[in-house]
């Protein structure tokens, strides 16, 4: 499909600084784009045209957004805007305030615009899971974007918007950035305040960038991070000026291929691209160093087992009288609301992911799983400890498996579609952050990933500009 060119928000606002076009314009031929391609794509579920030209008549275009208009993914509140996590459970929700990141990104002169489609609750791997019906991947519309942020990286990579918000539990970032060609960063957990982000698992959910480029991923992050007292897992760590430490380069810098990430269970377009993108950090003076991350095939059992224990705590608020969807005909008794509520509300994955995190979280099981599953992840957490305490500062790898699966793929069960997370939950059960960047190729787009250790974005988007430039 790819209607449009990909603009960046570097180039945006240079056009709208030299006056080429007014922010108003610019919301309006964004807004066109989604009337046009939209009704196919469905990367978008809401937009609210006149509330955007509102804000982009007001647009402060010295700030360092200013004027800008950035995609939301529907589980992020933004101030009288629909928030549904594309499901019928909130269907009516419009919400009261705005996320932090949402402030933090009116504060830097960008305009929210647009709710991106997503799986349900941020739960799956394609797209498939809406309520809404499923997103097209703009590079082949007989593809899948990945997920959970479908809409989000099908609306940039499609030129339908210049950047998005995302969120990141186990790879929702990163992984549909990499089907769709663009580039997603996930941040160290508590860079971005989670407040006003709708809670799927709470000690493993980030927000995170969808961009075009590295640039502005570190742009976009500048202006999301910072300390939060309404969000308790927030940090107070200082933030560095991610933009001024891009172009540094990575002479001398010792990055870590993982064994466990080479392998034979990979794609082999996703093993060249893996390659490539080894070769390219090497040619600009990078020292590539094959590491080990032995608890890496443990890690989607326990990041699973993690993830639908606290949804199930998580999504027990949505039971049709304190929230949520609920039954119209009048139920016999309150157990009933909640039951029929939950049962026409939630679809087939957010209710198969409740039964499970209940199961493991109940008594007798809790030790066995739970328990068992937090150890693992302290066990996957030691792993990359031990990798950057032994002088490696970044670390490589793919992204996903597989390029983006067909649509409908019958062929996988759920336990295949989780299998395919074992790259990028790693990063979130240990709380590091990551960025996937495209490697140019013929065919599906590709992306391999980039680690750094806790709070060193700046040195990550180094090491990812320098793919980017290397392997255009
Ligand atoms: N694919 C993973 C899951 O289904 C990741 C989801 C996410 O990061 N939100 O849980």
């Amino acid at each position: 499909m790819l209607p449009f060119p990909r603009t960046t928000l570097t180039d945006l606002r240079r056009k709208l600084l030299d006056h080429e076009l007014s922010s108003a314009e610019l919301v309006q031929q964004y807004a066109q784009r989604m009337q046009q391609v939209n009704p196919a794509l469905k990367a978008f579920i809401s937009w609210d045209t006149e509330r955007a030209l509102l804000s982009a008549r007001q647009a402060d275009l010295s700030l360092p957004l200013g004027g800008l208009p950035i995609a939301v993914k529907d589980n992020i509140c933004c101030l009288g805007e629909p928030a549904r996590c594309a499901s019928r459970m909130l269907e009516n929700f419009v919400a009261p305030y705005d996320a932090t990141a949402i402030a933090k990104l009116r504060i830097a002169g960008a305009i929210p615009f647009g709710r991106t489609n997503m799986d349900e609750f941020a739960m799956g791997s394609t797209g498939e899971n809406s309520a809404f019906g499923p997103t097209l991947n703009p590079i082949d519309e007989n593809c899948v974007p990945g997920g959970s942020s479908s809409g989000s990286a099908a609306a940039v990579a499609a030129g339908i918007i210049p950047a998005a918000l995302g969120s990141d539990t186990g790879g929702s970032v990163r992984q549909p950035a990499s089907h769709c060609g663009v580039v997603g960063l996930k941040p160290t957990y508590g860079r971005i305040s989670r407040y006003g982000l709708v809670a799927f698992a709470s000690s493993l959910d980030q927000i995170g960038t969808i961009t075009t480029c590295v640039q502005d991923a570190a742009l976009l992050l500048q202006a999301l991070c910072g300390y939060d007292p309404l969000d308790s897992t927030s940090s107070k760590q200082p933030v560095p000026d991610f933009s001024a430490e891009l172009s540094r380069g990575v002479q001398g810098m010792r990055i870590g291929l993982p064994k466990e990430y080479v392998s034979s269970g990979n794609a082999p377009e996703v093993q060249t691209a893996l390659y490539s993108a080894a070769k390219a950090l090497e040619s600009q003076g990078a020292d590539i160093c094959e590491i080990s991350l032995p608890h890496t095939e443990a890690a989607v059992a326990s990041y699973y087992i993690i993830a639908c224990a606290e949804a199930s705590s998580n999504l027990a608020r949505y039971d049709g009288v304190r929230y949520g969807y609920r039954v119209e005909h009048s139920p016999d008794n309150t157990g009933d609301i909640y039951a029929r509520s939950r049962t026409l509300g939630f679809g087939d994955e957010v209710k198969r992911r409740i039964i499970l995190g209940t199961y493991v979280l109940s008594g007798g099981y809790y030790e066995a799983y739970y328990a068992r599953a937090q150890r693992v992840r302290a066990l996957v957490a030691r792993d990359f400890n031990q990798a950057f305490s032994s002088r490696i500062q970044l670390i490589l790898g793919p992204v996903a498996p597989t390029p983006a699966p067909k649509l409908q793929a019958q062929d996988m069960t759920p336990l295949q579609v989780y299998l395919a997370d074992i790259y990028t939950v790693p990063a979130n059960l240990a709380g590091l952050p990551a960025i996937s960047v495209p490697v140019p190729q013929a065919s599906l787009p590709i992306g391999v990933q980039l680690l750094a250790p806790h709070y060193e974005e700046a040195r990550m988007l180094r090491g990812a500009e320098v793919l980017e430039k290397t392997l255009a």
